[in-house]
């Protein structure tokens, strides 16, 4: 057991923190206020060939495992940007994975290629008002055409969606009342997000202001069957295959905020002189700091245990929601206290923990709520009945 990063995963840190260096406390204020999406940095990561680390090398990608990604999107959060310079390319990572797996050649080149050399923004339509966390009673319905489907319905909390050009979409193309298992009759698109049948409304929000949320109504949207993924009826199944990796990314993307919240306030700890000493010489102000260290130390080797399960094909389920719940509450507890260890100035915009703070809130409810984590690893774990 060698429990640390090797050489090539060291390069991708230090690939990272080198972009990120170029990207201030100012830029991220500016696009959390204005609010925009942070494009140059979108474009950056681009451009250095990272939105296709886990994509098929036959493609152009590099190939990579849910441990690269996760080590690299660490060091995304941790540099600065937070969940806001996550969120411009956490989708590319693992979003497209359904299409990677299930995809014919022709799909993989049309969709997946553009989408790395960051050509084409994507979202992904979900979650519906109507049946949240229970995904297999979304209304949105695809109904058959001669040469394709109609899709009528609406969708909530689409990252993304003021910006991108394509739309990962989960429609019933059978009621649910008529498949045999709730999770049948669910199919899954890729297509454009053609602007004149679907109206996007933004959401205003707490934090992570700099990529938007919104509200996705969508009126006799026409999809060709070549947008298809994968059989009629199986779109559900698809999806799963992608909810591992994408709850290890954001636990790891969470303890990189909670990382740079921390760092902030030791920082402001040594400099801020009250009662004649830094208010870091009080062990009262020491030792929150030193327990949220070793919080988030610990959420971070569950994230790349769980991934390096992944990737060597084993079960992670358990694993991956551990790794989501501890990284989001080790970050939260983190912003909370950097907010805290401020004093008035926490409360401030100039010290940037005010953003990471409501930033944090974000990964204790996506994509998966914490009730929905307990719940499952107190089933599946501890043996205890099924609850939801
Ligand atoms: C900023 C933001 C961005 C998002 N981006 C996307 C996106 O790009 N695409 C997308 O599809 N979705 C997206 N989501 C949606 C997100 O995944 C959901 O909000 C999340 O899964 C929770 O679903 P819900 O809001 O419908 O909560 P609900 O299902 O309404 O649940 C409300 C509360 O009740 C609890 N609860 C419900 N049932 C049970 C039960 N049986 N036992 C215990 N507790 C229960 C939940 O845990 C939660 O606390 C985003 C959300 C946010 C806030």
């Amino acid at each position: 057991m060698d429990i640390d990063l090797t050489g090539e995963q060291r390069a991708i840190e230090a690939g990272i923190a080198k972009i990120c260096a170029r990207f201030g406390d100012d830029y991220w204020s500016e696009c959390d206020q204005t609010p925009r999406f942070p494009e140059e940095f979108y474009r950056a990561m681009a451009e250095g060939g990272w939105l296709g680390i886990t994509m098929p090398t036959e493609l152009g990608g590099a190939g990579l495992g849910v441990t690269e990604a996760a080590i690299m999107m660490h060091a995304v959060t941790r540099g600065g940007g937070g969940f806001s310079a996550a969120s411009t390319i956490h989708l590319n990572l693992f979003g497209p994975h359904a299409i990677v797996v299930h995809g014919t050649p022709e799909q993989k080149a049309r969709w997946l290629v553009p989408l790395m050399e960051g050509k084409q923004k994507a979202c992904f339509g979900v979650t519906e008002p109507n049946a949240g966390l229970d995904t297999t009673s979304i209304e949105t319905f695809a109904r058959r055409t001669n040469e394709g489907y109609i899709v009528r319905g609406r969708k909530i909390w689409t990252t993304s969606a003021q910006v991108a050009d394509k739309i990962l979409l989960l429609t019933r193309t059978t009621a649910k009342a008529d498949s045999k298992k709730p999770s049948d009759g669910m199919t899954l698109f890729y297509t454009d997000l053609d602007r004149s049948k679907v109206e996007v409304r933004r959401i205003p929000k707490m934090g992570r202001n700099a990529v938007d949320s919104n509200t996705v109504f969508i009126d006799d949207l026409f999809v060709p069957d070549e947008d298809r993924v994968g059989e009629e009826g199986k779109g559900f199944r698809y999806l799963l295959d992608s909810l591992n990796p994408e709850r290890i990314l954001i636990g790891i993307e969470a303890v990189g905020i909670g990382r740079d919240a921390l760092s902030r306030a030791a920082q402001y700890a040594k400099e801020r002189v009250v009662f004649g000493r830094p208010i870091g010489q009080n062990q009262g102000i020491q030792h929150p700091l030193a327990e949220n260290w070793a919080f988030l130390e610990s959420a971070y080797w569950m994230c790349l245990r769980a991934a390096s399960l992944y990737d060597s094909k084993k079960p992670c389920d358990a694993e991956a929601n551990a790794a989501k719940f501890l990284g989001g509450r080790a970050a939260f507890e983190a912003t909370t206290r950097a907010v805290l260890t401020h004093g008035g100035m926490g409360y401030a915009k100039e010290y940037q923990v005010e953003r990471l703070f409501r930033e944090s809130m974000l990964q204790r409810l996506t994509p998966i709520t914490e009730q929905l984590i307990l719940s499952f690893i107190a089933e599946k774990e501890l043996g205890m009945p099924k609850s939801y």
